[in-house]
């Protein structure tokens, strides 16, 4: 069986006074053994946050698809995990939306952070557009089939299924609409790595609150939450973590 994954992603915000915040999610996490939990920061405030609570997995919110190289301002894998990483999230939305990355792109990105030992969270989702024209699922499998390495498995690979228009919007899926892509997800992981398919966890992603927490993670084949706006202030962020235990 599949431990349950609560994931934060603070995105382009957070501080150094901010991270005293990261005490009570600490906190929570310890009195939730049986949950996971992890906070993707911004690559300034890594090794400050890996220092400050060393029990819960910090990482990077993307990471370079080199290992080294002539790319001014990008951060390579190492450079995270040197920090105090030990997971980086690939494939973000935001990053495609505003960087034009790829799923190839995350294909490539996820590869080099396994490289240097890094858990990887590979995000996937539909636009608003895509699914009014019915078209979510295709574009969710077109996604996986592009982004998962060969080699994926639970040990260290870990799917999210993000609607686009779900984040920061305060809108999410019905919970049948969260049902048919995890379990679409989960067949086309199946056809991609076979039996390995069955240790990959598949989050959602997109308005996740305390509020609405516990009725996605009962959806079958929800194995935890990537949590945006919610995961920053240990207020919101802690109900959801009990939510999943
Ligand atoms: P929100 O929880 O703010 O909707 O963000 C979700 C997200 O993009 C997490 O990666």
């Amino acid at each position: 069986t599949r431990r349950k994954l609560v994931a934060g992603n603070w995105k382009m915000n957070g501080s150094r006074a901010g991270l005293a915040e990261l005490d009570g999610i600490a906190a929570a996490a310890a009195s939730a053994p049986g949950v996971d939990v992890a906070v993707a920061v911004p690559f300034t405030l890594i090794a400050p946050a890996a220092t400050r609570v060393p029990a819960l997995q910090i990482g990077a919110e993307d990471v370079h698809e080199a290992d080294s190289g002539a790319h001014t301002g990008c951060v390579s894998a190492a450079m995270v995990a040197e920090a105090g990483a030990r997971f980086a999230i690939v494939g973000h939305s935001e990053r495609r939306a505003d960087q034009g990355e790829t799923s190839h792109d995350a294909w490539a990105k996820a590869a080099a952070a396994r490289r240097q030992g890094l858990h990887v969270i590979s995000c996937c989702g539909e636009t608003e557009a895509e699914r009014d024209a019915d078209r979510a699922e295709r574009v969710v499998q077109a996604q996986i089939e592009k982004s998962v390495p060969d080699n994926a498995d639970g040990s260290w690979f870990t799917l999210a299924y993000e609607p686009r228009w779900a984040i920061g919007t305060g809108r999410t899926p019905t919970l049948e609409q969260i049902a048919a892509i995890h379990s679409i997800a989960r067949a086309k992981l199946r056809m991609l790595i076979g039996d390995a398919a069955d240790g990959v966890r598949i989050l959602y992603g997109g308005s996740v609150t305390g509020d609405n927490a516990e009725t996605i993670l009962a959806c079958e084949n929800v194995d935890g939450a990537l949590v945006g706006g919610a995961s920053i202030t240990a207020a919101k962020f802690v109900p959801i973590i009990e939510a999943a235990a």
